[in-house]
């Protein structure tokens, strides 16, 4: 099987090259591309012989293709978005790893949808914002979508790829509940970047690890969860040691759970071996060690970013692509210094009442409430 990897040099990129490192002779990379981190790119260039390249930033380019040509390598440099897109939809690509992060994930992954290709989706903003959009896309292409999201895969592994959801009753998904869980609500005012980013069991960039703090991530896991699974009745349950993913409940009050150590390779083994089981390379899980397993139903009181998310499944349309956009520049700002932690949500919220919702009829139509949510969001920091 031939792997497209988008985002290469990053977390997910990493743990993609690991557990095809455990399974090379199965798999062979296409396409490798990052932004700028043209060293590390070399690198796996080496290891792993891709067919193609494609370096966002120019500079780094440059300086990539002049590596490669001291390194006597056959790799082929792309040097245009419309190559790129070409490389994603040809006939040689049989799976796309979407690991870039951001809003810039979904020009990629609306192509890859488009070309009909297996996607493993660890870009949840494409989905938060275009969930259904996509979806609808994916049943004219025959595309299939393997989250890469713990929570996610674990959902999928517990549903068993069953088309008819007529036995399920409620999808319950689980979060670590943060550095803050146990914090004061009195002391969520004098939050600092430092502490927000400090997460107990996932190890994650800045931008995420304060999204799992306010339990903004839960509420864009929940969007993203409602769209990959076409279902609405989903809860949120606290359980601290990050062992059980998530949970399916079905009509007859059965319950499959999937266990695992926090770590993302098992998702990515599990999407890239489906409908087989791989070697993840990820160490065993020992229940005799951890012992016990602690639950409770999360505090929106204390967390209401929370609350905004899930108050929004019924609105739908652009309503999920402001939250996301707005939820970005808030935390860009809340780690600049520029606001406090509590005025994260005090603007989203606001930035949601003043901007317009509207349907969903193209990608046009989200990019256009992105931007004007980012303004708007831009001009509340700027005059406070
Ligand atoms: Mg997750």
């Amino acid at each position: 099987m031939n792997i497209a990897i988008l985002g290469s040099t990053g977390s997910i990129g990493h743990s993609t090259l690991e557990v095809i490192r455990k399974n090379k002779k199965d798999f062979s990379i296409n396409l490798l591309t990052a932004k700028t981190n043209h060293k590390l790119l070399i690198e796996q260039c080496e290891e792993f012989n891709p067919e193609f390249v494609y370096l966002e930033d120019e500079q780094a380019r440059k300086v990539f293709e002049g590596n490669l040509l001291d390194k006597k390598l056959q790799t082929c440099v792309i040097q245009s978005l419309k190559e790129f897109e070409e490389i994603i939809g040809c006939n040689e690509t049989d799976v796309v790893v979407a690991g870039m992060v951001g809003i810039a994930g979904l020009m990629p992954v609306h192509f890859a949808i488009q070309k009909g290709k297996k996607v493993l989706l660890a870009n949840k903003e494409s989905y938060v914002v275009a969930g259904e959009y996509l979806n609808n896309l994916c049943k004219e292409t025959g595309a299939t979508i393997f989250p890469i999201d713990s929570e996610h895969s674990a959902i999928h592994q517990c549903l068993n790829n069953e088309a008819n959801k007529s036995g399920v009753s409620r999808i319950i998904l689980t979060g670590s509940g943060g550095p803050f869980l146990n914090k004061d609500i009195e002391e969520f005012s004098s939050i600092t970047p430092e502490q927000a980013i400090n997460h107990p069991v996932w190890n994650m960039g800045k931008k995420i690890s304060v999204d799992s703090s306010t339990l903004m991530n839960k509420g864009l896991e929940v969007i993203e969860a409602r769209w990959l699974f076409d279902f609405e009745n989903i809860e949120i349950l606290i359980h601290p040691e990050g062992i059980i993913h998530s949970l399916v409940e079905f009509k007859d009050n059965s319950v499959l759970a999937q266990l695992s150590n926090p770590d993302m390779k098992i998702p990515i083994a599990y999407g890239l071996g489906y409908p087989n089981r791989i070697n993840s390379g990820s160490n065993k899980l020992k229940l005799h060690e951890i012992k016990s397993l602690h639950f409770q139903e999360p505090d929106l009181n204390k967390f209401p970013c929370l609350k905004l998310a899930i108050d929004l499944l019924p609105v739908g349309g652009t309503s999920f692509s402001i939250l996301n956009a707005t939820n970005e520049e808030c935390v860009a700002a809340f780690l600049d210094g520029r606001i406090s932690y509590i005025q994260i949500y005090e603007i989203i919220s606001k930035v949601l009442d003043r901007i317009e919702i509207k349907t969903v009829q193209s990608l046009q139509d989200i990019y256009e409430s992105d931007k004007a949510s980012r303004l708007e969001a831009s001009s509340i920091i700027n005059n406070l």
